[in-house]
């Protein structure tokens, strides 16, 4: 049995970010992810700046491509809205592993299958034991799945469905888009230009609102790729996507209880009208290592909510 005080389940932004918060204060922890890092993790890979502050990130101590955008070019409805921001785009690829390795946490590949509570202290798939636990799992952490489904059941009106494309293209445009509403999606669609020379496209809408419209997310995922040909954006028409599901903010009424913490995606922390999950699940990975260095409370109240009705007005720009 492998001892430790904190085990973190799960080495994305979240728990990274716990993890470097626990080791700068020597508590010793484990990161256990089923995915062997560098792995690919589907995103659009768009950071705020307040997620920068965070994350204490600067363009000469990141090694890689970090992609400064002045504006983010807004179409709601069509209408052309460019609103003028200074945000970033990074590749999850190489984001979360340098994350992941900057923590100083030792990592486990093991993929979390079986919690119990023996003794005060929690025990994972027979072979780790720690006394404080950490899911920062994802959409389907197992931390959620055994401990908090029951106290939290998620609201399927929250659901995002998603696809997306990362692929290496010679850009002459390089200003980020966003598409609200278009073609009655109930969400929106984006086009990021990345550092070394990539780009990320895709597609995100509310499940429920897209079933009800009797449409789905692959017909959206065609109109994509054609206007963004039209658009002259990109030259190739055979765009294979990847999907991934996960939820909006929505009433998380427990978020630890007995020693055991969830963070980010595994709570559902992303923010209601951009998506955006990486900045929630730093701040809240960041929460959940306080609250177990200082034993005070952790709650998501007032963790980021950056909005586009916010940025529109100004209020979030920075
Ligand atoms: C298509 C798409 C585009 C997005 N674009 C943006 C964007 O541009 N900007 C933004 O801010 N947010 C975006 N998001 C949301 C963002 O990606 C997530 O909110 C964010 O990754 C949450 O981080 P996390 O650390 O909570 O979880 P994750 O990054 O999902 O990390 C969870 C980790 O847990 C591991 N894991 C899962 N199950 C187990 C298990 N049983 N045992 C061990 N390990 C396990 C996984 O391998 C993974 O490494 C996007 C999401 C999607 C789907």
């Amino acid at each position: 049995m492998i001892d430790t005080k904190v085990i973190i389940v799960g080495g994305g932004p979240s728990g990274s970010s716990c993890a470097w918060r626990l080791r700068q204060n020597g508590v010793e922890c484990l990161v256990l992810d089923k995915d062997v890092f560098p792995r690919t993790k589907l995103c659009a890979g768009w950071i705020t700046p307040q997620a920068v502050r965070d994350l204490r990130l600067r363009e000469d101590n990141y090694p890689h491509g970090m992609i400064k955008l002045d504006r983010l070019h807004f179409r709601f409805y069509g209408k052309k809205v460019p609103i003028r921001t200074t945000q970033y785009s990074i590749r999850r690829f190489e984001f979360d592993s340098w994350l992941l390795q900057r923590s100083g946490a030792p990592t486990a590949e093991h993929t979390v299958r079986e919690i119990k509570r023996v003794d005060g202290k929690y025990i994972i798939d027979d072979k780790y034991r720690c006394e404080y636990l950490v899911g920062a799992g994802g959409t389907n952490c197992p931390v959620y799945r055994i401990l908090f489904k029951d106290k939290n059941p998620r609201d399927k009106g929250a659901l995002i469905v998603a696809m997306e494309k990362e692929f290496p293209f010679e850009y002459s445009d390089a200003n980020c888009y966003l598409w609200f509403f278009e073609n009655k999606l109930p969400g929106y669609s984006w086009y990021v230009p990345k550092g070394g020379g990539y780009i990320n496209i895709g597609i995100g809408g509310k499940q429920a609102s897209l079933a009800k419209g009797q449409d789905d997310i692959h017909r959206q995922w065609e109109f994509l790729t054609k206007s963004l040909q039209q658009l002259k954006l990109i030259d190739i028409s055979n765009v294979t996507p990847k999907g991934y599901s996960y939820y909006l903010r929505h009433r998380v009424s427990v978020m630890s209880s007995d020693k055991a913490y969830l963070a980010g995606d595994a709570a559902g922390l992303a923010t209601v009208d951009m998506g955006e999950g990486i900045g929630p699940a730093v701040q809240s990975g960041l929460r959940a290592a306080d609250s177990i260095i200082g034993g005070g409370a952790y709650s998501w109240q007032g963790l980021g909510k950056y909005s586009a009705v916010e940025l529109w007005r100004g209020r979030s720009a920075n």
